[in-house]
């Protein structure tokens, strides 16, 4: 999965990296604090995570520290306005993955968290089946029968989700989670909308509704 946890206090910056990152298929979230940093950090929620080194409350060294102190394998890319060498090697010593400096361009960045999903442990699939219909994971791209379908990246997104669980129902609220992200209205109908969008380039028999519970991929 992609999902990035973005820890960045400057609501300009937030922005711009969350709008770019969605752009590109990420699901992503947003904390502005040290504290929310390391709390939602903990456990499997997410894939990367971006880290500014100037946060209120705890710095992000201090997030950092405390990351890699529970043990959590975490890839980290602390972002900093400081290019001061000590801040630099004091994060990589306490286990950041990569950092950038501020001011940097957004390609620069898309390209170091592409790299650091792509070393994560166990090789990762480069492409999903179901079916007719094969995703490419590389080039972001899907094809039914060899004929390439153009999705855009939030229905590449949903397709992934459901094409990692093969035969398991997703509900509703798994799906917004996953795909939208965390702070996605949960009364939205978005996710059946998007479900409709992916039948219709992808095949009506592919995605199974099942009543009262999600949706799942046909076994
Ligand atoms: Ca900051």
């Amino acid at each position: 999965m992609n999902r990035v946890l973005i820890a960045e206090d400057e609501p300009r910056i937030a922005a711009f990296l969350e709008k770019g990152l969605r752009a590109a298929g990420y699901v992503t979230t947003v904390v502005a604090s040290g504290v929310d940093a390391a709390g939602y950090a903990r456990g499997a929620d997410f894939d990367l995570m971006i880290l500014d080194l100037g946060l209120p409350g705890q710095d992000g060294l201090a997030v950092l520290a405390q990351l890699r102190s529970r043990g959590e394998r975490l890839p980290v890319i602390v972002l900093t306005a400081r290019d001061a060498v000590p801040d630099r090697v004091t994060g990589l010593d306490l286990g950041a993955d990569d950092y950038l400096t501020k001011p940097f361009s957004f390609e620069e960045l898309l390209a170091r968290v592409r790299a650091r999903l792509r070393d994560r442990g166990e090789p990762a699939p480069t492409t999903l089946a179901a079916g007719p219909v094969r995703l490419d994971l590389i080039r972001r791209t899907a094809s039914v029968a060899g004929q390439e379908v153009e999705l855009t990246a939030r229905e590449f997104v949903l397709a992934e989700t459901l094409a990692r669980h093969p035969g398991q129902v997703l509900s509703r609220e798994q799906l917004l989670d996953r795909v939208w992200g965390l702070a996605h209205d949960p009364g939205s109908n978005v996710v059946d909308v998007y479900i409709g969008y992916l039948r219709r380039k992808l095949g009506a028999d592919l995605i199974q509704t099942v009543r009262g519970m999600g949706y799942r991929l046909a076994p």
